[in-house]
């Protein structure tokens, strides 16, 4: 699965400074593979792609993070982006008229939506925004679905302007505004029929309504479940009627909502409002950052690259099990990256256990505590040690020891009693071919 899939690549990009097309390839692809399971279009998935990696490439990897961790930083802030979290919240409100009504046009496919959301939009406006609201069906083709906009109208308790399936359309839009304005509603949401499929017909037949009533509001609703075939619905209405925002349906189905992507690359146009149940309070403001990670699944990321952070530095291991096979000689920058090491992978207490022998009696009878503790004196004094002194620790004699403890802020001995431990871990290592190291390293990573 794409989790497993991802921490795999997560892990092998260990280490690197930078983000460079070689050490974000294979994770880029992973990225791609779970836009298109999430059923994003093609189209969409490439431009978000290209985004990525134009952003990312050069980009400098912070030292606690690995590149994968870095790149996924980039992904979820570029999806997010690219959803609209960069627009602000005032994205998500719809605008008024100065003079009212405010009209809301809905547009769409049949099925999608459109009647439950008039009424939940209906809702909205009268509690949240204290408006008077109208409504009006100029689906003409389907007897019931006037009964139905008339149903849900009366349920959230707004007006609703009744039409008959003789009327035409922009007639019924034209009188249902003469009415609005006579009654003083400050909004008229005009409700439309939709087809299966996209239809010269019906897109003839709103470009005429919205071209007699010019709405200040044209919402396209879309249904997340809608998949790859969004991309070419949306291109359809967004080519026929100057869009102004989207209406995402049916969020609470287990769609990845890959759709929203698709429908955010063609129109460019906000995603306004989310359809979160078949109920007509099931209307939420869109959120974009959670949308993104809902599309990458990215909760599942996250709770991973946590996961990679506390892990051992494979890479600094094998440098090490390198330089030690190749006969090179443990030192005392060797050893400060081990007690890093200890300190990321949970400290002394997880760690104690899964430590050779030699170190576990050095330590035995401390409590766990004390030998954290320890762990960041002994840190502080390699600190304090010149780079000369660090790479031949046998030059270190009574001055030497005096300068470092005063350094340190710690008594001679206890630079003495490090200088001990240093010299058993380094016969240890003596000891240690390649391979062993590396066993070692991952057996403490437990
Ligand atoms: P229209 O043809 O575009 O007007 O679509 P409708 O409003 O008649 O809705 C079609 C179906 O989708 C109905 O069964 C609705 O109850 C259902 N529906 C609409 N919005 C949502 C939503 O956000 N979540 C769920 N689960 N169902 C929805
Ligand atoms: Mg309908």
């Amino acid at each position: 699965n794409l989790t497993q899939r991802l921490a795999k690549v997560v892990k092998t990009m260990r280490g690197e400074a930078r983000l460079t097309e070689s050490n974000t390839a294979e994770m880029l692809r992973e990225v791609r593979m779970a836009l298109l399971e999430a059923d994003v279009a093609l189209p969409a998935v490439r431009e978000f792609i290209a985004k990525v990696k134009e952003k990312a490439l050069g980009e400098e990897v912070i030292s606690s993070l690995t590149p994968g961790q870095a790149l996924v930083g980039v992904v979820q802030r570029e999806l997010g982006a690219l959803m609209g979290a960069d627009l602000g919240p005032e994205a998500s409100q719809l605008s008024f008229a100065q003079q009212p009504p405010a009209i809301i046009l809905m547009a769409g496919l049949q099925g999608v939506g459109k009647t439950t959301t008039v009424g939940k939009l209906a809702k909205y406006l009268k509690e949240q925004k204290k408006k008077k609201v109208l409504t009006v069906s100029a689906d003409v083709y389907r007897p019931a679905a006037i009964a139905q906009l008339q149903s849900v109208t009366q349920q959230v308790g707004a007006d609703f302007f009744p039409s008959t399936a003789q009327d035409k359309p922009v007639d019924i839009a034209l009188a249902a505004l003469d009415w609005a304005k006579k009654h003083h509603h400050e909004v008229l949401i005009i409700d439309t029929a939709g087809r299966l499929g996209i239809d010269e017909e019906m897109m003839k037949e709103i470009a005429a309504v919205h071209g007699a009533v010019k709405p200040i509001e044209t919402l396209f609703v879309v249904d997340a479940m809608l998949g790859q075939d969004a991309i070419n619905t949306a291109k359809a209405f967004n080519d026929a009627l100057p869009l102004t925002g989207v209406v995402l349906t049916k969020l609470d189905g287990d769609s990845r909502g890959g759709a929203a992507l698709s429908v955010r690359h063609i129109t460019g146009k906000p995603i306004k409002f989310a359809g979160v149940s078949e109920k007509l309070d099931g209307l939420e403001a869109f959120d974009a950052q959670r949308m993104a990670n809902r599309i990458l699944g990215m909760g599942d990321i996250l709770a991973l690259v946590e996961e990679a952070r506390k892990g051992v530095d494979e890479k600094a291991a094998a440098e090490l099990a390198a330089k030690v096979k190749s006969g090179g000689k443990f030192d005392m920058n060797d050893f400060k990256a081990q007690l890093a090491q200890m300190k990321k992978m949970g400290g002394m207490a997880g760690l104690m256990d899964k430590l050779p022998a030699q170190f576990q009696q050095a330590a035995a009878g401390a409590n766990m505590d004390q030998a954290e503790k320890q762990v960041r004196r002994m840190v502080g004094i390699i600190d304090s040690m010149t780079p000369q002194e660090r790479a031949k620790p046998e030059l270190i004699k009574a001055a030497r020891k005096r300068r470092i403890a005063a350094g340190a802020g710690v008594q001679v001995q206890e630079v003495n009693r490090m200088l001990t431990q240093f010299e058993q871990m380094q016969s240890m290592m003596k000891k240690l071919s390649g391979g062993g190291m590396m066993k070692m390293m991952r057996s403490m990573k437990g």
